[in-house]
């Protein structure tokens, strides 16, 4: 299928390099004919950014920090400046502390969990309702959560805990917007060896043991999570709203390994 995001617009915010899962989404969305704009978060960042927009017809590319609101909102004045409105938004952003994404839950600090939750979750919320203002004849929003939400992950502590209230901040939103034609949902990718993924100790022992575990017998790649992603941002979508879809190779059905296949 061709064509499914021909005429749209949207904002891509997430993309550090190519291995960024928002990269796979972009990628997808562009083959779909859709016209992109990027937020970058930092120069550094925008060095990287600005040769992988260009690869797909995009030279607007806003920087953006979303713990700094005037940041965030001086993205949409100049989305609006510059197209008037948005058809979809990708929220492909999550940050925690390295030092406390190992060990227990427990010892999250106070400083660490309010800095996780802000990016991580809240400017979920913030920035779907300076989008909505953009949407005003209906959109699709998407964010990106881990199944480390809903069951515990060894060393995804605080970011699971955020991971779960930007699953619940879906389901509102989706409610809050629904009137609107605005619906919002999140894919739930399985393991991706990106830098946020790196951030988590031991994880290539969770990459492996999921790539082992799950029914596929493998892990996902960033363009099957943007294939997903079309469907969830195109008019296939029309009548899902507040959904958390699993891109996990099927890993989040499962209870326990056939321990006859580990003996084996
Ligand atoms: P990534 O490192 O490529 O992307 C993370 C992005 O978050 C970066 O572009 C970074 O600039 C941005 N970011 C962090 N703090 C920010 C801030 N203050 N302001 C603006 N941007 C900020 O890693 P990724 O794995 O592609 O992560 C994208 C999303 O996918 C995250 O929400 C992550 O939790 C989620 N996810 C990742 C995996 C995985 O295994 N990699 C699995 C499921 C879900």
């Amino acid at each position: 299928m061709t064509g499914l995001m021909e005429g749209k617009r949207g904002l891509v915010m997430g993309v550090a390099n190519d291995h960024s899962i928002a990269w796979g989404v972009a990628k997808a969305l562009a083959e779909q004919g859709a016209e992109l704009a990027f937020t970058y978060q930092g120069e550094a960042f925008g060095r990287r950014v600005k040769p992988l927009a260009a690869s797909v017809g995009s030279d607007l590319l806003i920087p953006c920090d979303v713990e700094d609101i005037a940041s965030v909102k001086g993205v949409f004045s100049t989305l609006k400046e510059t197209w008037g409105g948005i058809d979809f938004l990708v929220h492909a952003i999550a940050f925690s502390d390295k030092s406390e994404l190992k060990g227990r839950y427990a010892d999250t600090s106070r400083e660490n969990f309010s800095r996780t939750m802000v990016i991580s979750c809240f400017s979920f919320t913030e920035i779907t309702r300076l989008a909505a203002e953009l949407m005003p004849n209906g959109g699709s929003i998407l964010t990106l959560t881990y199944g480390g939400s809903t069951r515990v992950m060894p060393n995804y502590n605080v970011m699971g805990v955020a991971k779960a209230a930007l699953e619940s901040s879906v389901r509102y939103l989706a409610v809050d917007y629904g009137s609107q034609k605005i619906r919002v949902n999140a894919i739930s990718a399985g393991p991706v060896r990106t830098l946020a993924g790196a951030g988590v100790s031991d994880a290539r022992l969770m990459f492996n043991y999921q790539r082992e575990n799950s029914p596929l017998k493998r892990t996902v790649t960033i363009d099957e999570v943007g294939g997903s992603a079309v469907y969830l941002l195109s008019g296939l979508s029309s009548g899902v709203t507040g959904e958390i879809h699993f891109v996990d190779s099927g890993y989040n059905i499962i209870s326990m390994p056939r321990l006859r296949e580990l003996q084996a």
